[in-house]
């Protein structure tokens, strides 16, 4: 389980990756692999997760968690 916490959230990648986007942007959302899925509409245009250093200190194994939720 991913701790929602603000050490996590500076970790996290999503704001450099090609699907974030300004509706996220604009709700300030970090950290999808520990909250709820995103309310935004979001295209698939690529998942940075696995570059996330949250990603290998978790083992966490998908992608496009502000699709799913954690
Ligand atoms: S969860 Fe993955 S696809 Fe979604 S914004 Fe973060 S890095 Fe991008
Ligand atoms: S694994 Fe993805 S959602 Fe989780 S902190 Fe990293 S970039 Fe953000």
């Amino acid at each position: 389980m991913v701790l929602d916490n603000k050490e996590n959230s500076v970790k996290c990648t999503c704001p450099n990756c090609p699907s974030y986007n300004e509706c996220m942007s604009q709700k300030t959302e970090l950290l999808y692999c520990a909250k709820e899925k995103t309310s935004c509409e979001v295209k698939s245009d690529g998942c940075v997760c696995p570059t996330c250093p949250v990603y290998a200190e978790n083992d966490l194994n998908r992608m496009y968690y502000c699709r799913t939720g954690k």
